[in-house]
């Protein structure tokens, strides 16, 4: 199976995550020092497993990556081989719209850090209850259930050609806004179509175009000044240079104002 590097860890030292971003820039400017991160990093999900810096190379940015002496949890998804795109696909296509929907506000709610969310799935786990981990996608085949799991990305950190093409669940804090374009047919008769934008705050505390989904006819109802979190599961495409993100499934993105 693919060593599985990680965007981020829960760091014991502040009891909270921490993202890669942070974790490079600290030893960055600390002589390549890892500081308080040392011997605190652990998985970001069941917080078992715990995580080495692997410092970056010319070629090579930097990453983490589990420990080969330490284990994740028994429900942790990274335990999982990743989803590839026909398999999300064939994923989705078995499930509702609703199903979908339900599937994508357990992964916000998980994501996006409500504590009470991974408090009852660290409990659950701990009294041996099978837990229905949101991070996984499960299929039956020939009777048996295949379980995969989803790369993830924080939309506010880097987003690299490298990741092009491959399934991830896109998630973050961000700030939304609709492109309508207006067009005439050959027949004169007007249509349209949208583009969804998507902003993340950078270091600097300005507000960057991260990436754009096309929307077709759906006009989202947006309020430019608020705050969403947001998550969808999907690839990007960067044949046009900026990154677009396209939806494993129509369903397959939830986006509501933080309150
Ligand atoms: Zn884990």
């Amino acid at each position: 199976m693919l060593k599985k590097s990680f965007d981020e860890c829960y760091c014991t030292s502040i009891h909270d995550i921490a993202t890669l971003d942070d974790i490079a820039d600290f030893v960055e400017s600390h002589d390549g020092k890892l500081g308080n991160y040392e011997g605190t990093m652990f998985c970001p999900e069941c917080r078992s497993a715990e995580l080495s810096y692997v410092h970056k190379t010319s070629k090579k940015r930097a990453f983490l990556r589990r420990k080969s002496s330490s284990r994740h949890l028994p429900y942790c998804s990274y335990i999982h081989e990743y989803s590839s795109i026909q398999f999300s696909k064939e994923y989705y296509e078995s499930l509702t719209d609703g199903q979908i929907q339900d599937k994508m506000a357990s992964m916000m709610r998980l994501l996006l850090r409500d504590p009470l969310v991974n408090r009852v799935i660290t409990t659950q786990a701990t009294n041996n209850v099978e837990v229905d981990n949101p991070l996984l996608l499960k299929k039956e085949k020939n009777g048996q259930q295949i379980r995969r799991s989803l790369r993830r990305k924080k939309l506010s950190t880097w987003l690299g050609e490298e990741i092009a093409g491959e399934l991830y669940l896109f998630y973050g804090e961000v700030k939304l806004k609709v492109q309508r374009i207006e067009k005439t047919n050959e027949a004169g008769e007007s249509y349209f179509y949208c583009f969804l934008d998507i902003f993340c705050e950078n270091k600097n505390r300005e507000w960057k175009k991260k990436t754009q989904i096309y929307r077709g006819a759906t006009e989202d109802s947006i309020d430019e000044k608020q705050i969403y979190h947001f998550v969808a599961v999907g690839k990007l495409d960067f044949s046009n240079g900026f990154p677009k993100l396209e939806l494993s499934n129509k369903q397959s993105l939830l986006f509501k104002v933080v309150e």
